[in-house]
This record gives structure tokens, C-alpha cells and sequence, in this order.
């Protein structure tokens, strides 16, 4: 068996992860710091951001779904779910401070500014998507233009890609926390890839280490503080299997569907996702501009039914809105003996609101020019599975479990659904951490 011990161990290299780790290693506190990620880098395979790379680094192939149906695409690879994102950004809502006296905006100010988070462009944000929040806002609703991790002048192809691909960004315009990692790794951070964890080492109500298999081999790690980023089905279920039975009761999705309608125009397909929003925070829903990828979409639509998957032809004139849905806490992850089950429906208040949101997706999308006859609504999807480890149920407001100095540190911390993009608050909680991490080490 492989043993090491250090001071502190982060398990998940996503937003979370990452961000913990690079700031704890380029802090003063030279503490050792081990990062265990179950994946591995796929940033240089010439897999990478290919319909076949996208199926090879997700769970079960892009098939996971929960036992009502809800498909989960979940990135398991260094960098996390921001190696297949949409790069949205959004702001720590100001709930965080009001209702759970969680202040993050210096945090998310400060990433704003190192990362160049804006939006892109109006030449670059798709005359297609443009068009869309046009029709919006002829019907009084105000899109924003969406703020990005996105540069374009990063990119080595001049953006000519437009940063179309959600499956693994090529190009290099789209921040990916694996940046983060690369950046710790310089400062000495000890990274193991393809190490899964399996369970929490503690002794005596406080964290010991851990222990997994890295490439099948069993593997033990000691270290004072443990940070788990596993992400918000990740997370749980090692913990459920260290004991700790209430994680991953209850979860939020931010729950999605897209509408779609045939425009007499060139459609979204190749713009870049999501460069248009427009948040009804009273109805609890986010709307964008979105379309599935050209090969995913036949796929998607057949669980809807044959007559859908036939509407595949006319993908190059598809407008598309997505509806993200501020969902209820609700159903379970449960680890079995052999993998997990996922739980997750729609309530009834959350149904009722997600017809709201059709009917005004359907709307936008007329006004936009789009044929009636061909306005239709994508099945559910699971695309932010978080608030499976919830900050005032599990969690102190400092991240810590009833385990001393176990700390939980990504997506599943969330108290309930932000209906917005993750990515910005997930690192402005992590920046939070590892500052408190190194004044306790102190
Ligand atoms: C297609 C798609 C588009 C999205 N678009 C956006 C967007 O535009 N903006 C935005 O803000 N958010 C977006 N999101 C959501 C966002 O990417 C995630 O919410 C976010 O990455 C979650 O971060 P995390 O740190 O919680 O976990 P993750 O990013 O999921 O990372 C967890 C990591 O832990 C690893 N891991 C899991 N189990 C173990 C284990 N047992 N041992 C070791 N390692 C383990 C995983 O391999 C993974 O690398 C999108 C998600 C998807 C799937």
C-alpha cells in the first residue's frame, strides 16, 4: 500500500479544489499539500474536446440520470466540470450575506480582475443569440449581456472556433480550473491524477487522512486538514461511506430544459453558448441562449420521443432558450455497494414554475421570428447537482463538518439553488477557506 503523510490533503481538482489548492500554495504558510483527483488530464490528448473525448471523461459516458430520468453530464478529469462549461460567470448573490452572513464579494471582485471576467464582445456574442435578446427585450424583459471566464485574445486560433465547444475547449480562450492546478503544481503542490478516494480517516472526532486506490493500487494519506471537492455527487458519497450518513440527503439541480423553434434565419449553433441572459429571480428562473451541441442533440431529443430526434435537420435554424430553475432541495444521492443512485424530480411548485418559463421561452422565441408550429420544449436536465452537503445542515458557515478540520468545499456546500452559473461563487467560497485554513495553521 502507497503511504505518504502531509499536512493538508484536497480531494477534486474542479473550481473548489483548485482554488484552495493554489491559494494554499502560493501562501507564506509552506504548508504540504497533496491534490488527489480521480481522473486524469486530458488537456493535451487529441481527445480532447471531441465528441468521443466528451463520452470517455464523463460519468458513465454522458449517460448518467437520475431514477425520475434527468440526464447529469459530470466532467470527471483534472479541471473538473469547468474542462466542458459554458465559462458563464455570476456573482455571489447577495443572499450569501443576508441570510447566511457569508460575505464573498471581495472574494469574487478579486477573481473578476485576475481571470478578466466580462462579457464578450457584441461582434462575437452570435448574431443569432443577439437576435434573441433583441425579441426579449421588445417584450419589456432586459437580457444582459452574459459576463465570461473567456478570452478571446487567448485563444491560438484567433477565436476563429468562436468557442463553440462545450465538450473541452481547444483553443484556449475558456479559463479551466486545471489552470489553477498547473499554477499550484509550480509551487510545489504534490498532484496524484487518477486517485480516487474512497473513504475519510478520522480518529477521536477529528480527520486522520485519507484512504483510496490510485490506478487500483490502495493508497493511504495522513495529514492534519482535509479538504473534500469532489463536487456535489462526489462529495456525498464519500462521506456517506466515512459514516456520515445525512450527506447527499436532499440536493438541488438547478434543473434545466432548453425550448427550441425553427427560425427563418441561421440559428444559434454556432455562436458561443450563453452570451445572453436574463435572471426572474422572483419566479426563480435564469434564461439564456443555448443550444445543445450538433451530435448530443438527436441524442437529447430522443428521450423526448422519434418525432423530435427527426427535428435534428434543421439544427442549423434552431433558436434556443434555456431555462435553469432555481429547483427545491429534494431527493437523494445514495451510495450503493457497487456505485450510486440519484434521486432527483421536480416538485409541484417547481413544475408549476418551469411552465411559467416555458410559456415565456415560447413567447421570445415568436417574437424572434420562430415558426409556432416548431416551438418545444428539451426534456429535464441536471446540470449544477449541488446542496448535497449544505452549509447550516452538515456544514459550520466556515465549511467544516462535524469532523474536526474536515472540510467540504464545492458545489454541494450550497445552501440552496443559486439558479446562476457556479464557477464564481464556488471559488469565492474557496478563496474564503484557505484563508481561514492558514490562519488556523498559524
Ligand atoms: C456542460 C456543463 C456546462 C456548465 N456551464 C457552466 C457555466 O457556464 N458556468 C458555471 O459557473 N458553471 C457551469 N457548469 C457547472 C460547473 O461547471 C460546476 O457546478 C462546477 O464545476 C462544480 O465545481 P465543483 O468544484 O463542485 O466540482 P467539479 O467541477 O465537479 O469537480 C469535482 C472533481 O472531483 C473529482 N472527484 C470526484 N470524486 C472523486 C473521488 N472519489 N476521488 C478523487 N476525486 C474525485 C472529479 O473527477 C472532479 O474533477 C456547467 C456544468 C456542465 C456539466
Amino acid at each position: 500500500m502507497l503511504q505518504k503523510k502531509t499536512d493538508v490533503v484536497i480531494i477534486g481538482s474542479g473550481p473548489g479544489g483548485a482554488t484552495v489548492a493554489r491559494e494554499l500554495a502560493r501562501s507564506e504558510a509552506g504548508l504540504g499539500i497533496t491534490l488527489l483527483e480521480k481522473g486524469r488530464d486530458w488537456r493535451r490528448s487529441p481527445l480532447y474536446g471531441t465528441y468521443p473525448g466528451g463520452m470517455m471523461y464523463t460519468d458513465k459516458a454522458s449517460f448518467l440520470t437520475t431514477q425520475e430520468g434527468l440526464t447529469i453530464v459530470r466532467p470527471l478529469m483534472l479541471g473538473g466540470a469547468t474542462s466542458m462549461y459554458c465559462a458563464c460567470a455570476a456573482r455571489p448573490l447577495p443572499w450569501w450575506r443576508d441570510k447566511y452572513n457569508i460575505d464573498l464579494d471581495a472574494y469574487a471582485a478579486e477573481t473578476v480582475r485576475e481571470l478578466g471576467i466580462a462579457p464578450l464582445p457584441l461582434s462575437l456574442r452570435g448574431v443569432a443569440s443577439t437576435r434573441i435578446a433583441d425579441a426579449a427585450a421588445d417584450l419589456g424583459m432586459d437580457w444582459f449581456p452574459q459576463d465570461k471566464f473567456m478570452q478571446p485574445s487567448h485563444s491560438h486560433n484567433g477565436f476563429a472556433c468562436g468557442a463553440t465547444c462545450m465538450l473541452g475547449c481547444r483553443c484556449g480562450a475558456k479559463w479551466n480550473a486545471a489552470q489553477f492546478v498547473d499554477e499550484a503544481v509550480r509551487e510545489g503542490l504534490d498532484l496524484w491524477t487518477g486517485a480516487s478516494v474512497e473513504r475519510i480517516l478520522y480518529d477521536n472526532g477529528r480527520v486522520a487522512g485519507v484512504w483510496g486506490k490510485k490506478n487500483g493500487k490502495p493508497f493511504a494519506i495522513y495529514a492534519d486538514v482535509v479538504i473534500l471537492a469532489a463536487g456535489g455527487i462526489g462529495s456525498p458519497l464519500i462521506l456517506q461511506r466515512s459514516g456520515l450518513a445525512g450527506a447527499g440527503r436532499g440536493m438541488t439541480m438547478d434543473t434545466t430544459l432548453m425550448v427550441y423553434g425553427r427560425a427563418p434565419y441561421k440559428g444559434i449553433g454556432n455562436d458561443p453558448p450563453m452570451t445572453w441572459s436574463y435572471a426572474d429571480d422572483e419566479l426563480g428562473v435564469l434564461y439564456s441562449t443555448l443550444i445543445d451541441p450538433w451530435l448530443n442533440y438527436p441524442i437529447a431529443m430522443l428521450r423526448k420521443g422519434p418525432r423530435y430526434a427527426t427535428t435534428w435537420p434543421r439544427w442549423g435554424q434552431t433558436l434556443g432558450v434555456m431555462i435553469k430553475l432555481k429547483d427545491e432541495i429534494s431527493g437523494y444521492v445514495r451510495a450503493k455497494k457497487r456505485g450510486f443512485t440519484i434521486s432527483k424530480g421536480l416538485t409541484l411548485n417547481d413544475q408549476q414554475r418551469v411552465a411559467q418559463a416555458e410559456q415565456t421561452a415560447a413567447r421570445i422565441l415568436r417574437k424572434a421570428g420562430c415558426d409556432p408550429d416548431t416551438i418545444f420544449s428539451t426534456p429535464l436536465r441536471g446540470t449544477h447537482p449541488s446542496g448535497t452537503v449544505r452549509i447550516g445542515g452538515m456544514l459550520t458557515t466556515n465549511l467544516e463538518t462535524e469532523i474536526q478540520n474536515l472540510y467540504v468545499c464545492d458545489a454541494s456546500v450550497f445552501p440552496e439553488a443559486l439558479a446562476r452559473p457556479t464557477v464564481l461563487t464556488i471559488i469565492s467560497l474557496a478563496k474564503r477557506l484557505a484563508e481561514f485554513v492558514q490562519i488556523s495553521a498559524w
